[in-house]
């Protein structure tokens, strides 16, 4: 688990401001479950086979004997929450977002670490195709507001509960007399998750699966009409995709419509995000039975696949003060100019420093103009204001201070 330290952050808060601002325009209202649950929540909702349930996830017995697991995703969580309150009577549709923590722990890897951040949404109340629309194109437009470019949106259809059933069959028939040639986790997962055997990227297994039955052949007559329609509307509105008929994710609950959005930045494990159907989870939570479809995306992966961007930094003022009553003269102007100029940042000396060394610190906090104020400066109502680039320094009478410092801003 990392720190994000103050240099870092203003890369976070750009990403979650502008999908804040984003998400809200097409919709979708925050939500903030807790990031400790059940742990059979999980385990029912994400399966009992799957990696993140058997190997990743941070689970523990509380002081009363209770099992809880700290949150591995957001989507159960929600789909609890959706039932718990009865968000059905609320509105047909809910559109929500999240952005918070989630736990896993897997082997730390770049861009991977034991707690890590997500931005996801889910779209609960409806099995119409444009729903999975809805939530791709808001996808794509939000990543390329963040300045990413790039990013592949793969494709795939799982089909319903049927249809999985019938294909896991059909593939562990296939793979029966396979299985000395699959790799070591693959033989597992032939026993208890054999859909994950599509997605293994090593190169015997993937070898194996070259002639393997292909997912999209066992889609029923409603899974294939609705997979046609959702390729038909990305392609009618313009959006690229892969069609993946590897794709397959690693939670139990999916159904129909997956995806998944990868970047060239990323290297061998280059998801940034994944997402798709879950027509059966809210009705298994004990809620309607309602279609819903969703996604997620790990905010360090995003910040990986941006690489390098220039920071903005804020416009900033010092004032620097000497003696008893400049300073609070000083803590007065402060507050006077963060009234009237709007988004600058104001520093005032706390340390009790000599000028020089206040000097220095307005520049590492990247000061552009430094305010100072002493005796003399007080007696004569006037104050002088330096410029940290050029170094000059030039009397200004106090009452024109602030229109002073909006010009040099300004330029
Ligand atoms: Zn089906
Ligand atoms: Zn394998």
């Amino acid at each position: 688990m990392e720190d994000i330290l103050p240099q870092d952050m203003w890369v976070w808060r750009r990403i979650e401001d502008v999908a804040r601002k984003q998400l809200e325009s097409y919709g979708y209202r925050e939500i903030r479950t807790p990031i400790l649950e059940e742990t059979r929540l999980f385990t029912r909702a994400i399966g009992e086979a799957t990696d993140i349930v058997s190997k990743e996830m941070y689970t523990f017995t509380d002081r009363k004997g209770r099992q809880l697991t700290l949150r591995p995703e957001g989507t159960a969580p929600i789909a609890r929450a959706y039932v718990e309150h009865s968000m059905d009577k609320i509105s047909p549709i809910a559109m929500l977002y999240y952005i918070g923590s989630m736990f896993r722990s897997e082997r730390p890897q770049k861009g991977r670490s034991r707690q890590f951040h997500q931005i996801g949404v889910e779209i609960i109340g409806t099995t119409l195709p444009v729903a999975d629309i809805n939530v791709i194109i808001q996808l794509r437009n939000m990543l390329k507001s963040f300045g990413l470019r790039d990013f592949i949106i793969k494709l795939n259809s799982l089909g319903c509960s049927k249809d999985k059933d019938a294909f896991a069959e059909k593939l562990c028939g296939y793979l029966r007399d396979k299985e000395k040639l699959l790799c070591e986790d693959c033989r597992v997962r032939v026993k208890k998750n054999v859909l994950r055997v599509l997605d293994c990227k090593n190169e015997n297994c993937k070898k194996v699966l070259s002639k393997a039955p292909n997912i999209g052949d066992s889609l029923c007559g409603m899974c294939n009409k609705h997979f046609k329609e959702v390729k038909d509307m990305l392609e009618k509105l313009q959006i690229e995709f892969e069609e993946a008929k590897n794709l397959v994710r690693g939670l139990d609950y999916y159904t129909g419509t997956v995806f998944e959005v990868t970047h060239p930045a990323l290297g061998s494990q280059d998801a940034i995000g994944a997402g798709g159907r879950y027509d059966n989870l809210v009705k298994e939570f004990g809620g309607p039975d309602v279609g819903a479809v969703g996604y997620a995306l790990g905010i360090e992966r995003i910040i990986m696949a941006l690489g390098k961007i220039e920071e903005q930094i804020p416009k900033t003022v010092f004032i620097a003060t000497m003696g008893y009553e400049p300073k609070i003269m000083g803590l007065q102007l402060a507050e006077e100019i963060r009234k009237k100029l709007k988004g600058i940042t104001v520093f005032t000396d706390v340390k009790g420093s000599s000028l020089k060394s206040q000097f220095r610190n307005a520049d590492r906090n990247g000061a552009r103009v430094v305010i100072i104020i002493g005796e003399d400066e007080l007696k004569s109502k006037k104050t002088t204001i330096r410029d940290m680039k050029s170094r000059e320094q030039v009397s200004v009478g106090m009452d024109t201070v602030i229109n002073e410092i909006e010009k040099r801003l300004g330029e």
